[in-house]
């Protein structure tokens, strides 16, 4: 049962095949025998998902209309507060923090009746594409345990990979539900900013940082997006306008007729051979499924890794200030009648790692007077231009696409030295965040030359997320009976999992 699809499980669960009960306990089992070599978990729920479940079966036995994910179980990020569940974000200084509130989006899982088995590990505050910076230490790829599971949300995509969880929540600022999608052979998606509140969500860069669905299917991901999707009146940048109707494309799987624009600047130099060709093989499937393939030119791009990282450190410099230990979590040196501040500092020092601090010093030189023209609003200025650059290609195209990452899955510890190399993971999807358009990842293969996933991206204009889920079921049912099962059947972590 734990290798089904959400869908599959969900109808089991609506037939009687099976309860939701037996369902979460059957993954809290697998959690035991994997997640000690996987490490995708930082904090299991075990009691709290066991009542969750039975509550979804008592409702189920009373003939209560329930959600269509209703008892299936999930993997939450660790930067979504959850009330009473230790919340982390992957750093230290939260270590023991308890939030006294859910985050709207655990609100409306909870409402919808899925089940939350534990949080994730994540790259510190969501900075890293690897999960190395997480304060308890990496994640592993399942696909490969020497290798990184992609970040920040590495825990997430790892957990289901390896079947510990069916579906899984995410949050992307510069590709962090993409890229770990991409190297762990998962569905990730990334809505338009907006589209999914932000309450709840531990802030890394406020401009840039949405809350998305993870799944093993496309049509999962979309069933999780209607369930976590929707206008709230606790998040100013909230979207106040219907969801997209994004579990009918993925249905339909529609792409006749539908013109798919090639980023010209994202599928050159540097990328792994056989990332270029399993994504070249994809365009030629969606080609014979009915849509035509244009390339398209944005010039901009090339400024936007640079951009990016003057933007996120800069709003993160100001997000984290509220880390002062003062409010939340962890507290040091207050024992001899130290000032305030120099418990602050203190407690900073030790509390932040290297790639956090990194960043807030880095944000707080773009912001300081005198620099900040020069900085900032230089950043501010390419921003536009990469809105404008998809603005171009969308009159040409009605998705984007490219390869999500110039790479498959690199080995733990082999960039972790070097945070421009670490950077280069995003070069893909950060244009994305940067215009506060949707993007997705799904599996296209393996890359013949190391045997590991390969992310396809589709990008689709804001508030059209309908059109990257037809895309993608569209690809990923041409991948299917081309393949004759799913790319997770190859996986090595499928062992004892049935
Ligand atoms: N890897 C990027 C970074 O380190 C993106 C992270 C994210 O999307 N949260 O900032």
């Amino acid at each position: 049962m734990i290798t089904r699809s959400a869908h599959e499980m969900a109808n089991a669960l609506e037939s009687g095949e099976i309860t939701s009960e037996k369902l979460t306990q059957d993954h809290l089992d697998r959690i035991a025998a994997v997640d000690g070599e996987v490490h995708a978990f930082l904090y299991v729920d075990t009691e709290g998902a066991l009542s969750q479940a039975r509550a979804v079966d008592a409702a189920r036995a009373k003939g209560e209309k329930v959600g269509p994910l209703a008892g299936v179980p999930l993997a939450l990020k660790d930067v979504m507060v959850q009330k009473g569940v230790p919340t982390t974000a992957g750093s230290k200084i939260l270590e023991g923090w308890r939030p006294p509130y859910d985050a709207t989006v655990v609100t409306k899982l909870k409402s919808a009746g899925i089940v939350i088995l534990g949080k994730t590990n994540m790259d510190e505050f969501a900075m890293g594409s690897s999960t190395e910076n997480s304060a308890y230490g990496p994640t592993h790829n399942p696909w490969d345990l020497t290798r990184i599971p992609g970040g920040s949300g590495g825990g997430s995509s790892a957990a289901l990979a390896a079947f510990e969880a069916p579906l899984a929540i995410g949050t992307d600022t510069g590709g962090s539900i993409r890229q770990p999608a991409a190297v762990t052979g998962t569905v990730g998606v990334k809505p338009t900013y907006g589209g999914v509140s932000r309450y709840g969500l531990i802030a890394f860069s406020s401009s840039l940082d949405q809350a998305g669905p993870c799944a093993r299917t496309v049509l999962d991901t979309a069933l999780l997006h209607e369930a976590i999707a929707g206008h709230d009146p606790k998040d100013a940048t909230s979207i106040d306008a219907p969801v997209p109707q994004v579990v009918k494309a993925a249905r339909e799987g529609d792409v006749k007729g539908m013109k798919i624009g090639v980023v010209k600047e994202l599928n050159g130099d540097g990328y792994q051979t056989g990332v270029r060709s399993r994504f070249e093989e994809s365009l030629e499937l969606l080609a014979k499924a009915g849509a035509e393939i244009v390339e398209v030119s944005c010039p901009n791009f090339e400024y936007a890794l640079a951009a990016y990282y003057l933007i996120a450190p800069s709003e993160c410099s100001s997000n984290l200030a509220r880390f002062d230990a003062m409010r939340y979590g962890m507290r040091v040196g207050d024992d001899n009648g130290a000032s305030a501040e120099i418990v602050m500092n203190l407690t900073r020092e030790v509390g932040f790692g290297r790639e956090v601090k990194r960043r807030i010093i880095l944000g707080t030189y773009a912001l300081s007077s005198g620099y900040y023209d020069a900085y900032y609003g230089s950043a501010q200025k390419v921003r536009t231009l990469i809105m404008q650059d998809f603005t171009n290609a969308f009159s040409s195209a009605d998705v984007l696409v490219s390869p999500t990452c110039p790479t498959t899955a690199f080995k733990i510890g082999e960039k972790a030295d070097d945070p421009l190399a670490m950077y280069l993971n995003d070069i893909a999807t950060i244009p994305v965040n940067m215009a506060g358009i949707g993007g997705m990842s799904l599996p296209c293969g393996l890359a013949p030359e190391d045997g590991l996933p390969v992310g396809f991206q589709v990008m689709s204009p804001a508030m059209q997320d309908q059109r990257m889920y037809s895309v993608g079921a569209a690809l990923e049912a041409a991948l299917l009976s081309q393949w004759g099962a799913p790319l997770l059947s190859q996986i090595p972590a499928l062992a004892g999992a049935k």
